[in-house]
């Protein structure tokens, strides 16, 4: 039996982001509420990345407060990607500005980094880029209706 992929998507009803399991074809039903969510764009993952997964949302949620702060730490992440940098030198950037992500450092403070630390750090990079640009746009929604 094929593995089923997993995608992130964002729920219209509650505002959380989610990994699941998601059809071709079919409008996803949020997995924590049952309101009907979309497919953000981005890699799709495993069963395996859930738990990163949501914590990186709950981190997200509790460290970005404005649009601003998520648009400029985007940039800030496309740049570094472009330019080849080190994921773990990235990843000690968006700490600043998001402290609660830090879990996702002290395993790598303690050895060199193995190719397989680098890999995983990559697709951990890659969620956090796909569930800051989705809050993002939330903020930035809430903040054009209540204006
Ligand atoms: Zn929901």
């Amino acid at each position: 039996m094929e593995a089923a992929s997993y995608v992130p998507v964002s729920c219209g009803v509650c505002s959380g982001h989610y990994l699941q399991p998601v059809a071709t074809g079919v409008v996803p039903s949020c997995r924590s509420c049952g309101g009907a969510a979309a497919v953000l764009p981005g890699a799709t993952y495993s069963e395996a990345d859930v738990a990163v997964f949501d914590r990186i949302e709950a981190a997200v949620r509790i460290d970005l407060t404005s649009a601003r702060a998520g648009r400029r730490l985007l940039a800030e992440l496309r740049h570094a990607r472009s330019a080849a940098e080190d994921p773990q030198t990235i990843l000690l950037r968006v700490v600043d500005d998001l402290p609660t992500l830090s879990f996702l450092l002290p395993a790598l403070c303690l050895r060199p980094t193995t190719r397989q630390d680098r890999v995983a750090l990559a697709r951990n990079t890659a969620m956090m880029m796909t569930i800051l640009e989705a809050r993002s746009r939330k903020l930035e929604l809430r903040a054009a209706s209540s204006a």
